[in-house]
């Protein structure tokens, strides 16, 4: 088969790999038909994840095809389509049971971490892959749900909605201050009004970003940065602070533009993975009485994210900008690293029409 292969720092190609096959009782293979990139894949191709070493398939969202199963799996079947959630997580460990997938203690990867796929196993940007816990890890797609609406479920959208609207307690009538509108910014934007939010106001430095916010419900939008920014956000509240400031960016900068616009006994929720460490004023801030979270996202609400999308209750097509066949997979990743430029939001990949589905 073929699969988009990390060669290092720089470096990835769409080359003839081996065909993954089933290695545990638990694991299913699945045809990839639907697959898409993600900032962290950027993240990695610069370097900056060195547990992926070179010769990694990348990718971890992804809507497919089952083609084989282990012994033991038995929610799925051979030719259900299936959303693969970025997270594996074996359902039975002490974590899950708990429902935090995202430190899984089963025993495929490293323990202690569900986010496995184009990280520490091979991943969904290829023809075909070996999805470990599948009982737990796959989700049956019904008919009226398509593969592009269905991909933004493996990642971003329960990503947006767990670690920054359930973890800001988002509740109704609250002003919600969402920095960063990106994929994951746009996807809790997009689902902080399933807690009543009032208002959801979105702070990007890209206007371009910002406009595509409100398709996604922002109600009032401010450009980051600009003279008067933190004036404009804090008029659209009682005149304290917003209810709750969701980080979706990952730096000191936007970190602390979140704490600055929180309100008394408001809600920080960070949802940016940060790669540098970030000062946190508790000299002035323990009066204020604010709570901060922050976290991986265990993919745990995927299966009721899929009910609201079948429903149209959540656009998750509108996400899709952009869109290639497995052929043109580089040109896919120069489109989605040039988002300014090319206002790419997600770039869907989808299987070439007549590609082999037997090995
Ligand atoms: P993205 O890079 O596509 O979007 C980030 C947005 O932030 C862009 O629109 C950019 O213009 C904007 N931005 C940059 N600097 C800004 C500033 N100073 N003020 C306001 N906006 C600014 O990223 P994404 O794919 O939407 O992901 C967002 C973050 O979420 C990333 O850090 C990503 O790694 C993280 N993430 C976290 C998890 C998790 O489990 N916690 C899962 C997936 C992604
Ligand atoms: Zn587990």
């Amino acid at each position: 088969m073929k699969a988009l292969v990390y060669g290092g720092p720089g470096i990835i190609g769409w080359q003839d790999v081996p065909a993954p096959v089933i290695l545990r009782p638990g694991d299913a293979i699945v045809r990839v038909d639907t697959t898409t990139i993600c900032g962290t894949d950027l993240h990695i191709l610069k370097g900056d994840v060195p547990a992926v070493q070179p010769g990694r398939i990348l990718g971890h969202e992804g809507v497919g095809t089952v083609t084989e199963l282990g012994s033991a799996v038995s929610n799925v079947k051979v030719g259900d389509r299936v959303i693969i959630s970025c997270i594996k997580s074996c359902g039975h460990c002490t974590n899950c049971r708990t429902g935090l997938y995202s430190h899984c203690l089963g025993e495929e990867g490293r323990p202690g971490i569900g986010w496995i796929f184009g990280h520490l196993i091979d991943g969904t940007q290829a023809e075909f892959v070996r999805v470990p816990y599948a009982d737990n890890s796959l989700h049956a797609l019904p008919a009226n749900v398509s593969d592009e609406q269905a991909v933004m479920l493996s990642d971003i959208l329960p990503t947006g909605f767990e670690i920054g609207v359930q973890a800001g307690h988002v509740a109704p009538g609250d002003v919600v201050a969402v920095i960063g509108a990106g994929p994951v910014g746009l996807a809790a934007i997009s689902t902080a009004s399933l807690y009543g939010a009032a208002t959801i106001v979105a702070i990007d430095l890209d206007e371009g970003r910002l406009n595509q916010a409100m398709d996604f419900g922002a109600t009032n939008v401010v450009v980051s940065g600009a003279p008067g920014w933190k004036d404009d956000v804090i008029a659209l509240t009682d005149g304290a602070g917003v209810d709750v400031a969701i980080e979706a960016v990952g730096t000191p900068q936007t970190f602390t533009m979140a704490v600055d616009l929180v309100r008394p006994g408001g809600h920080v929720a960070n949802v940016g993975v940060h790669g540098q460490a970030v000062s946190l004023d508790l000299a002035q801030l323990w009066i204020q009485n604010i709570t901060i979270s922050m976290g991986l996202v265990n993919a745990s609400t995927t299966p009721m994210l899929l009910r609201l999308v079948a429903q149209g209750k959540i656009p998750a097509g509108k996400f899709a900008t952009h869109h290639f066949d497995f052929d043109h997979f580089l040109d896919a990743y120069d489109t989605f690293s040039r988002a300014a430029e090319t206002k790419a939001l997600k770039v869907i990949i989808s299987r070439t029409p007549g590609a082999d589905s037997t090995n």
